[in-house]
C-alpha cells in the first residue's frame, strides 16, 4: 500500500493561517474530502479530485478516505480549524477501529488554528488562564452531558470556549446554556461573539452576560464566556495570569 491519508485543518478561513505543511499536502494530494463550504476552500487544479460532502457524512466519508488511500491515492480529509478539535480527526480514528485490514495506512493529523484561538488573539488573551471548550450541538451527545459540563465548567470558573452555540436540532440550546450559566452566578461576566473570525465577513462583540442573547450567535460563532477574573478595557478583553 503506497497510498497516504492526511487528516489536515484549513484554519478558521484566511489563507493566512493556513500552516505551510498543510499547504504542502493540498498541493501533493490527489484527492480532497470534506464537507463541501471547507473542500471549497481548496483550488481545483489538474490531477486533484474534489470529494464535497455533507456535514453528517462523517463516519462514511472517513471511511471513503480510508478507502482510496488503501488504493494508493493521497488523501487529504481537510476540517475548518483544527482537525481534532470537534471535526474529522476523530471520526478517522473511529472508522480505522472498525476496519482492521486499513491498519498499517501511513496517516497524519496535521494541526490548524482553531477557532477559539483565532477568537482570543483577535479580542486579547481570554484564554490566559485555564479554560474549557464545549460543544454545544447535541447531535453526537445527549443534551443533558452538555448541562453537566456547562454547571461543572460555570462552578469551577473556567473561562468557556463554545462551539456550535446553534444546534441544527436544539434551537433552543444557546438560550438554556446563558440561562444556566445565570443560574450558576454568572451574570455579571463578559461574553465575547466572535463570528466568522478571518473572512471579511467578520464581527466581534463582547457583553456582559446579563445582557447576552440567544440571537447574537449562529453556526459560524465561536462564544468565549469569561471567567470571573476576565476584565476588559478599551477594545481588549484579556484574563489575568494571576488569580488570588
Ligand atoms: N474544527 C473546527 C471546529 C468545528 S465545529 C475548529 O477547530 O475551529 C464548527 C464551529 O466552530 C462553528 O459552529 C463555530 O462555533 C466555530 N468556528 C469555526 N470557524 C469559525 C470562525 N472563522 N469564526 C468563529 N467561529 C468559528
Amino acid at each position: 500500500m503506497t497510498g497516504t491519508l492526511t487528516i489536515a485543518g484549513l484554519g478558521p478561513g484566511s489563507e493566512a493561517l493556513v500552516t505551510p505543511e498543510v499547504s504542502a499536502a493540498l498541493a501533493s494530494a490527489t484527492d480532497i474530502l470534506g464537507y463541501a463550504p471547507y473542500v471549497a476552500r481548496v483550488a481545483p487544479r489538474e490531477g486533484l479530485t474534489l470529494h464535497p460532502s455533507d456535514n453528517r457524512e462523517e463516519l462514511q466519508r472517513a471511511t471513503d478516505a480510508l478507502r482510496l488511500a488503501s488504493e494508493g491515492h493521497h488523501v487529504v480529509v481537510v476540517s475548518s480549524g483544527d482537525p481534532g478539535v470537534f471535526a474529522m480527526a476523530s471520526a478517522v480514528f473511529e472508522a480505522l477501529e472498525a476496519s482492521p485490514q486499513w491498519r498499517d495506512l501511513s496517516i497524519r493529523v496535521l494541526p490548524g488554528v482553531t477557532a477559539m484561538l483565532a477568537a482570543a488573539a483577535r479580542i486579547g488573551a481570554p484564554l490566559g488562564h485555564d479554560f474549557c471548550a464545549i460543544n454545544l450541538s447535541d447531535n453526537l451527545k445527549p443534551w443533558a452531558t452538555i448541562e453537566k459540563r456547562l454547571r461543572l465548567a460555570a462552578e469551577a470558573d473556567f473561562t468557556i470556549a463554545i462551539y456550535n452555540p446553534r444546534s441544527v436540532s436544539r434551537a433552543d440550546g444557546f438560550a438554556r446554556a446563558l440561562e444556566i450559566l445565570k443560574d450558576f452566578g454568572c451574570s455579571e461576566r463578559l461574553v465575547i461573539f466572535a463570528r466568522s473570525i478571518s473572512t471579511p465577513d467578520e464581527t466581534i462583540e463582547t457583553v456582559i452576560l446579563r445582557d447576552a442573547r440567544p440571537e447574537m450567535a449562529d453556526m459560524k460563532t465561536l462564544v468565549i464566556v469569561g471567567n470571573s477574573a476576565t476584565r476588559r478595557f478599551g477594545r481588549w478583553v484579556y484574563a489575568p495570569r494571576h488569580e488570588r
